[in-house]
């Protein structure tokens, strides 16, 4: 995330849905379903952020729910979407955080760390994103919790804590989260202008878009989806007033292998870039065969881990070349499919 001062000037234009996706389309593969919703949810916030308070009241908050499988890039949309609005990101885990009274953090400490991010100014953390992961492991009946009841009262309590939060409201936000809660300097922060992006896996719910049956007009075959959506998603255990402010819900897609190559080459931070770019500054020239990434790529989906998997293993391909980079200034190193296998075995 860039750190200039001001991160969100006010002069700045808004930009439309299409230039916010041709920007997302850079560096996230696939998701085009995902990218076109996110992007017309953030530039609807973004209009609604600049009307006057008055105005503001008639337009309900978009916060957004994002389910799909670990890796798929539920997490890095988001955080790409902040940084080409050029507002403050800050990601929490819903797992660390307890209903008011228990042991763990209490709520407001996820606006804390957007006001860490925004470099403790109130005005730029109160237009920022919070992501919160792992919402689906605060839901009261999830699958893992059924087997074992643990967190069933907790996670429904974290949940009541989150909902005045996702709606707006004023709040006594600590400026110092090194410290103890008791020796806190508090900042008051308004937080109908954040915008929250809860997400999470949801595995074993069932995916209504794969029974929206055919037949129907587009305009019923929506509203199906949105009513499956919202029993789906309670019967998984998140209540329904939490739901209620998540009304942007958004499901990403499984990547596929043809997809995970194009993630290890195409986007200007891929990891083929940064580990060719490690190499050029001991003067290697890396090189990879198509096959070898394939190898890498159908590796991560052996591991079920979606792209967060890559990087793994594109450590242990490269492991030796860059033991060795500094003695061979000057080559060039290719990467073949037998390296790969030898490399991973
Ligand atoms: P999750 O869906 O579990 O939140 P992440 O967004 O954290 O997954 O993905 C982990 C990493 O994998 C990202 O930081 C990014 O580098 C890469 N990645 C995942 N999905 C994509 C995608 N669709 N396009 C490009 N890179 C992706």
């Amino acid at each position: 995330m860039k750190s200039s001062p001001r991160m969100f000037p006010i002069e700045r234009r808004i930009p439309t849905p299409r230039e916010i996706v041709s920007y997302l389309n850079e560096y996230v593969i696939g998701q085009d379903h995902a990218k076109r919703v996110m992007a017309t949810s953030a530039y609807h916030h973004l209009k609604r952020c600049a009307l006057p308070k008055a105005k503001k009241k008639r337009l309900k908050k978009s916060n957004v729910l994002l389910w799909g499988p670990t890796g798929c890039g539920k997490t890095y949309l988001a955080q790409k979407l902040a940084e080409f609005l050029q507002i403050p990101f800050a990601i929490t885990d819903a797992t660390d955080y307890t209903q008011v009274g228990y042991h763990g953090k209490d709520v407001e400490l996820m606006v804390a760390e957007l006001l860490l991010k925004s470099h403790h100014s109130v005005e730029e953390a109160q237009k920022g994103i919070v992501f919160i992961d792992e919402i689906d492991k605060i839901a009261s009946r999830s699958q893992g919790n059924q087997a074992t009841g643990f967190r069933d009262i907790g996670g429904e309590g974290v949940q009541q804590a989150l909902l005045k939060m996702l709606e707006g409201r004023e709040m006594m936000i600590p400026t110092n989260l090194s410290q103890q809660w008791n020796k806190q300097e508090l900042v008051q922060i308004d937080t109908s202008d954040i915008l929250f992006i809860a997400a999470g896996t949801f595995s074993g719910m069932k995916r209504s878009d794969q029974f929206a049956s055919v037949g129907f007009s587009f305009k019923e075959e929506t509203q199906l989806k949105k009513i499956m959506d919202t029993q789906d998603f309670l019967q998984f255990g998140l209540i329904a007033e939490l739901l209620g402010r998540l009304p942007i819900r958004i499901a990403l897609q499984p990547l596929t292998e043809d997809q995970l190559v194009h993630i290890l080459l195409d986007p200007p931070d891929s990891l083929v870039k940064e580990y060719q770019y490690l190499l050029e500054l001991d003067d290697v020239c890396l090189q990879f065969e198509e096959s070898a990434l394939r190898q890498i790529a159908k590796k991560a989906q052996q591991k079920g881990a979606g792209a967060r998997g890559l990087r793994a293993l594109m450590e242990q391909v490269c492991q030796d070349v860059m033991f060795e980079a500094p003695e061979r200034k000057g080559e060039t190193l290719l990467i073949d499919e037998s390296f790969v296998v030898h490399q991973l075995q």
